[in-house]
């Protein structure tokens, strides 16, 4: 995908390029942004506890990752689904560990139809595929059509983001594992987290594939 090297087929990523993309470390345990003093949780998380359990990402959003996700979202490279879904589900394929069922992040359908495809339900699949764990996506609506959050603060992303999604699943799973590409400030992971819990699912984890 990257260097035209022979590569894992189940990724197209040689074991150089794959090597070039270090995974995060030192990480909050509740948002899991990086942290560099010495602690495990951020002031932030210890101030106000998030909806969600825990947002749980491999890679750091820069470099390859951060290639990946652009060439999928921006230049409709497909493959680069597979790539993020297999290499998410190998990191989550914990069997003491596994979630009730797996949804994305939904897009508003009018975003939907001017993209063409929601990049976070396409790995969802390789996710939901390789873990065997149910893919839910019908039970999570966006209801809001938000404004592009990048441009935004983080006060303003919050305010602009609530009441976002709709839940419409008949049932509630315990435990529910909301994948996304990325994390940026962690508000969208937030406020779908808190639509989940409102709707009774008890665990709600978000799992994405870097964190800005
Ligand atoms: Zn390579
Ligand atoms: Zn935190």
């Amino acid at each position: 995908m990257v260097c035209q090297q022979s590569a894992d087929n189940e990724i197209d990523l040689c074991s150089r390029c794959l090597a070039d993309m270090p995974a995060l470390e030192d990480t909050c345990a509740v948002c899991g942004i990086a942290l560099t003093a010495n602690a495990s949780t951020c002031g932030r998380c210890l101030k106000k506890t998030p909806y969600y359990d825990k947002i749980i990402t491999l890679y750091p959003y820069r470099g390859l990752a951060k290639f990946l996700i652009h060439a999928l979202k921006f230049n409709n490279q497909h493959c680069c689904a597979r790539i993020m879904g297999t290499l998410m589900a190998r990191h989550f394929n914990k069997p003491e560990h596994q979630p009730n069922a797996i949804l994305s992040v939904p897009l508003h359908p009018k975003r939907l139809s001017q993209r063409g495809f929601n990049q976070a339900e396409l790995i969802s699949h390789y996710v939901h595929k390789k873990l065997n764990v149910p893919l839910v996506e019908t039970y999570l609506h966006r209801v809001i059509n938000t404004h592009d959050q990048a441009s935004l603060s983080a006060a303003k992303r919050r305010q602009n983001i609530r009441n976002a999604f709709c839940y419409t699943g008949k049932t509630a799973p315990y435990f529910v594992a909301v994948i996304d590409d990325v994390v940026t400030t962690g508000s969208t992971a937030n406020e779908v987290a808190r639509t989940l819990k409102k709707a009774g699912v008890k665990r709600v984890e978000i799992w994405a594939f870097a964190r800005a």
